[in-house]
């Protein structure tokens, strides 16, 4: 009976699964990952592999047996109790094929808690492949170590997104024309936030330990159009930010803005 730990170039082994985890429980993998397990990684029982479903932590399974299409596994014992990520959103316009995956990988190892693809006036891309996005941040998570795998959100319009935005979350513009406070700035002393006179995010102080909910907008490669841009900056829940003065691509953009709030607010400390 062998007795090692799967593993491949990217590090160990792990999988996120949909079944409870816990001491003795059984697992079937999906048939993606049996395939993996059983041609791929050559799995043998006795082995063992990490699995983690977002709920339970992280779990040391043991191959308990393999045939030629399906292969179980048990929950011998946890790794890490459950943590989730800081409550951030990184709201974008999806961009062409390729960056678009990149965008979801990155986000998700950048620990961005959902995904919200909108599409606004200037987005060339007219669909977005979910399955695709939500097979893109597991592998992400699994790669990352992440416990939890980001939620991907079907796409929303400009107006759907806003008419419905929950007012307690703070929305980062990030708009490369017009007045807007330098990201870094506005991520460490954010402005109140006031509707009708009335305060409905006060300002935080710079070092409070659980940041307020956030979200970062990035527009898509032609950027927001003046109807959007006026839009935006009449809400109360949005403050304008900039990224600097150079004009960065989409996918630049997202994620130069989720590393600086991370860096400043999220779990990096
Ligand atoms: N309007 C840009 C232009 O004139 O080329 C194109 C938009 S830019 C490629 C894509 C998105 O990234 C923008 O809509 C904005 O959300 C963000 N972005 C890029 N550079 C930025 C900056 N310096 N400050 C704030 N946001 C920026």
């Amino acid at each position: 009976m062998s007795d090692n730990e799967l593993t491949h170039p990217g590090g160990k082994l792990r999988l996120f699964v949909g079944d409870p985890l816990r001491a003795g429980a059984c697992v079937v993998p999906d048939e993606q990952q049996t395939h993996y397990l059983l041609h791929v990684m050559r799995a043998k029982p006795g082995d063992r592999v990490n699995l983690f479903n977002g709920a339970d932590g992280e779990w040391v399974a043991r191959v308990t047996g393999t045939s030629k299409r399906s292969c179980s596994l048990e929950c011998e014992r946890q790794l890490r109790q459950q943590s989730g990520e800081p409550d951030l959103w990184l709201c974008f316009a999806p961009i062409k094929k390729t960056p678009a995956d990149y965008v979801v990988q990155k986000a998700t190892e950048l620990g961005a808690a959902v995904l919200q693809p909108v599409f606004t006036r200037r987005t060339i891309v007219t669909r977005v492949n979910l399955d695709r996005m939500r097979a893109n941040a597991i592998e992400a998570a699994e790669q990352s170590e992440r416990l939890t795998v980001p939620d991907c959100r079907e796409p929303l319009s400009f107006d759907k997104l806003l008419v419905g935005w929950p007012r307690d979350r703070r929305l980062f513009f990030c708009d490369e024309g017009g007045e807007a406070l330098p990201f870094p700035d506005a991520v460490r002393n954010p402005p109140p936030l006031v509707e009708g006179g009335e305060v409905i995010v006060s300002a935080s102080p710079a070092r409070e330990v659980s940041p307020e909910p956030a979200a970062i907008f990035t527009g898509p490669e032609g950027g927001f159009d003046e109807h959007e841009r006026e839009a935006l900056r009449a809400l109360p829940f949005v403050t304008p930010v900039t990224l600097g003065p150079r004009i960065l691509r989409a996918d630049t953009a997202a994620l130069a803005a989720l590393t600086i709030w991370q860096s400043i607010k999220g779990d990096w400390r």
